[in-house]
């Protein structure tokens, strides 16, 4: 589908803000979604990764802000605190491009609860943060939801399941009833878009009929015995030298122990996890983005959402529990039309697993070997017979 911002009724100074941006043609998540969002439909949005679904809501809502009134008109909830801060560091470089001065700030948890009282005391027009934190300063009357016009729920399939629902329409209830509700994902199931209908009025499903997974990353695996995955990932870096890479393990626990082994091996790498201070993630995520650190070592809270430039592999040190965070996690690559690889380190148990989502998304997933420093088709290598016999007894 081809449009242009002009024809979806963009305001100029937008279109030129985006241009700063490198932004010149709307994506298809937004050229469909854009109408829909000015006619202040409620929308199921679904697209591949990193096809541009933040400003698929944004865009609309910077069309419907009255800037001159100060009052918030829209909360955007959000799963992550990383997802929160890029969201409203979106926002505030719109405005800035545009010169249109639409407002926000971020509401998230373990941040100090006073200084984001002191925040909207200055009347943001929008609220970007997680649900739990948003919810509290609503009781406490700190934020009036009921000048609120417009709700969006990214990340939607992960807010509106069963551990975040009820929280989601804790929130949505204290706005008045008329307002415009906005869900957007990847991955988006019927039982959700059931869920997500239940709360809306007349919605509107926009599912983008590409493939399910984002088709510009390539995939491939690894076979290891467990305890030779970190032997496996460093021969890898060695051999690929990938630009800027993620690496995910399922243990926030075990992120920490993994980070200080590669820096051991003079690998810049630095890790990111859920219990880590707010400053701890800002900083991992910071240093990653601008290029500090090669490697992110991060559990599932670095696999939604996030988009960072350049990210050129994802590797799945171990691998994750489904395949649709298997999609969410390889989406951090391959983002904004750029390609991009995905390296699964799997031991001989996990085989079944990598097919299942081969088989789950229509895609091949290549098994590679190392073999002297270079990535070979497995099978491919011959080894001398010497050491065939060598390697079957180890
Ligand atoms: P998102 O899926 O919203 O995280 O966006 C993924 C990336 O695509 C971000 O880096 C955006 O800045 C970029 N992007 C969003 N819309 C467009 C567009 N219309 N043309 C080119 N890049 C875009």
């Amino acid at each position: 589908m081809t449009t242009s911002f002009d024809k979806l009724k963009i305001n100029p100074n937008l279109i030129d803000g985006l241009k700063k941006q490198g932004i010149t043609n709307p994506t298809d998540i937004q050229s469909k979604t854009i109408p829909l969002a000015l006619e202040n439909k409620d929308i199921i949005g679904q697209s591949i990764t990193g096809s541009g679904k933040t400003l698929a809501y944004l865009l609309p809502l910077y069309e419907k802000i009255n800037s001159n009134n100060n009052e918030m008109q829209a909360i955007i909830l959000a799963p992550t605190h990383e997802l929160v801060l890029q969201i409203d560091k979106q926002i505030k470089l719109l405005s800035q491009n545009s010169g249109i001065p639409v407002t926000s700030t971020p509401i998230i948890g373990k941040a100090n609860i006073n200084r984001q009282i002191e925040k909207l005391k200055t009347k943001p027009h929008i609220v970007v943060g997680s649900t739990g934190r948003i919810l509290e300063l609503i009781k406490k009357k700190k934020i009036k939801a009921h000048t609120v016009k417009t709700i969006v729920i990214d990340e939607g399939d992960r807010l509106l399941d069963e551990n975040n629902l009820i929280g989601v329409k804790e929130v949505i209830k204290t706005t008045l009833k008329d307002r415009q509700l906005m869900v957007f994902s990847a991955t988006i199931n019927d039982p959700t878009i059931n869920i997500a209908k239940d709360l809306m009025k007349d919605p509107q499903i926009v599912k983008i009929e590409e493939k399910q997974i984002n088709p510009n990353i390539a995939h491939m695996y690894f076979t290891a015995e467990r305890r030779d995955k970190i032997k496996i990932l460093r021969k890898l870096v060695a051999s690929i030298k990938p630009k800027k890479a993620i690496v995910f393990i399922n243990k926030d626990s075990q992120i920490q122990e993994l980070t200080a082994k590669l820096q051991h091996h003079h690998i810049s790498a630095f890790g990111i996890y859920g219990n880590a201070s707010k400053e701890e993630r800002k900083k991992a995520l910071n240093g990653f983005r601008t290029g500090k650190y090669k490697f992110l070592i991060a559990s599932d809270i670095a696999a939604r959402g996030l988009d960072v430039k350049g990210v050129t592999h994802i590797i799945n040190l171990d691998l994750p529990r489904d395949s649709k965070e298997y999609l969410h996690r390889v989406g951090r690559t391959g983002r904004a039309g750029k390609l991009g690889t995905a390296i699964s380190i799997v031991t001989e148990r996990e085989i079944p697993s990598i097919r299942r989502f081969a088989k789950h998304f229509n895609i091949n997933i290549r098994q590679k070997e190392i073999y002297k420093g270079s990535i070979l088709d497995s099978g491919m290598v011959k080894r001398p017979s010497s050491q065939k016999v060598r390697n079957r007894k180890s």
